[in-house]
């Protein structure tokens, strides 16, 4: 005899701000009503208001000093810096990388965020500590938050020996889903050594069969012709949906025919780009790239680690943000930067939308408040966090 079948019932919420109504969860998904001779769990809802929980599309859980005692940063100039910076915390901090990140990740999913592309650095000075914490935690989160991991040659390919091979292990070690990249043109050019980043790290990810997550933080022509680039060694590699570019500082400055030009050229390859909304400056025009066919992700960045000491890795607050930073003052500018949060990850990292319509993963979050655009504002605290129908977190922590 088959056990019956559960359902959860949460009562009396509000999808977006709609009436009050029930959602009904079976299996991980919603479903239009109860299945006959179900047994039923019900959860109150109290009239919250229900949004879709979130994607962070680009975090760095290994650099992070979350929870740890404050840490003093000293001024920095270019890459370089920072990067001793980084290996210097590093260095200094007394707990380990799985445990820091799991401490980030835990409360980025009692936040609401269901999933993630984590990058962690590959480099000499720590070897594969960095992907193997981040995957440690990650195993702990099952079931909770999804998790991409991006091998990240924050200390360049080209410029800092043993890095190519640490990559090649990391591609081989079966932790991680993408290889990532830095500035080919730029922090890590060849400066006459003959060194080919691009090509190192697609062929790693051709030979393991693997996405790519590349940082192009270079403007103007040295941030465009490695873009054109990418673009090039996609389609010729049949990579179409799985290279991502992140940042792409060159992106957010173009003109309107360039932008448009360029958004062609990605859409017409399978690539896509992620943004953290780090200025007015620098955010992309993620709107006008959707609309050409470029799927564009919004993530949380470093938090609190040696680069800024800012960052919550809250996805609700990075939508604020980013709103903030596109100056959005109308409801459907606001809605759109939650979207960017919600969907545009989740179309990169090949999820499922959660749209709270029967046949959505029952994926969401319950908060106080009236609708939407008014969430986006008042980042309202996360009452009731629900991941494949089960409640996750409540009040802002797991459960
Ligand atoms: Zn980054």
């Amino acid at each position: 005899m088959t056990p019956p079948p559960t359902a959860t019932l949460f009562h009396d919420v509000r999808p977006f701000g709609a009436p009050p109504r029930d959602l009904i969860a079976v299996d991980g998904e919603l479903v239009a009503e109860i299945p006959r001779g179900a047994v039923v769990e019900r959860v109150d809802g109290a009239g919250r208001l229900a949004l879709p929980t979130l994607v962070d599309a680009h975090v760095h859980p290994d650099k992070t000093s979350w929870g740890e005692p404050w840490h003093s940063r000293r001024p920095a100039h270019g890459i370089a810096e920072y990067v001793a910076g980084d290996v210097e915390l590093a260095r200094a901090l007394p707990t380990p990388v799985a445990e820091r990140a799991l401490r980030l990740m835990s409360h980025a999913a009692a936040q609401g965020t269901r999933a993630m592309r984590a990058h962690a650095d590959v480099a000499p000075a720590y070897g594969l500590s960095g992907i193997e914490g981040v995957a440690e935690a990650a195993r702990k989160l099952a079931g909770i938050v999804d998790v991409e991991l991006v091998a990240f040659p924050q200390h360049g390919v080209v410029r800092t020996p043993g890095v190519a091979e640490l990559l090649a292990e990391a591609a081989a070690s079966g932790l991680v889903t993408h290889i990532g990249g830095i500035d080919p043109a730029g922090f890590d050019a060849d400066g006459g050594h003959g060194g080919d980043q691009l090509g190192t790290v697609f062929g790693l990810a051709e030979k393991h069969g693997l996405g790519l997550d590349i940082h192009l933080h270079d403007r103007g022509e040295q941030g465009l012709a490695p873009l054109r680039d990418i673009a090039a060694r996609t389609r010729a590699l049949g990579l179409r949906g799985r290279v991502n570019v992140g940042h792409a500082f060159a992106v957010a400055s173009l003109p309107d025919r360039a932008l448009d030009e360029t958004a062609d050229l990605l859409a017409e390859s399978g690539v896509s780009l992620t943004t953290v909304a780090l200025s007015p400056a620098t955010i992309l025009p993620f709107r006008r790239l959707a609309e050409r066919g470029v799927p564009v992700g919004l993530g949380s960045d470093g938090v609190r680690d040696s680069w800024s000491p800012f960052g919550d890795a809250d996805m609700l607050r990075r939508a604020w943000l980013a709103a903030w930073a596109l100056e959005a003052r109308l409801d459907e500018e606001l809605e759109a930067c939650f979207r960017l949060a919600a969907d545009g990850g989740a179309e990169l990292l090949g999820l499922p939308r959660s749209d709270l319509r029967p046949g959505s993963p029952a994926d969401f979050m319950l908060v106080d408040g009236e609708c939407l655009p008014q969430a986006v504002v008042d980042v309202p605290r996360r009452d009731l966090v629900v991941r494949a129908g089960r409640v996750v977190a409540r009040d802002g922590h797991l459960v």
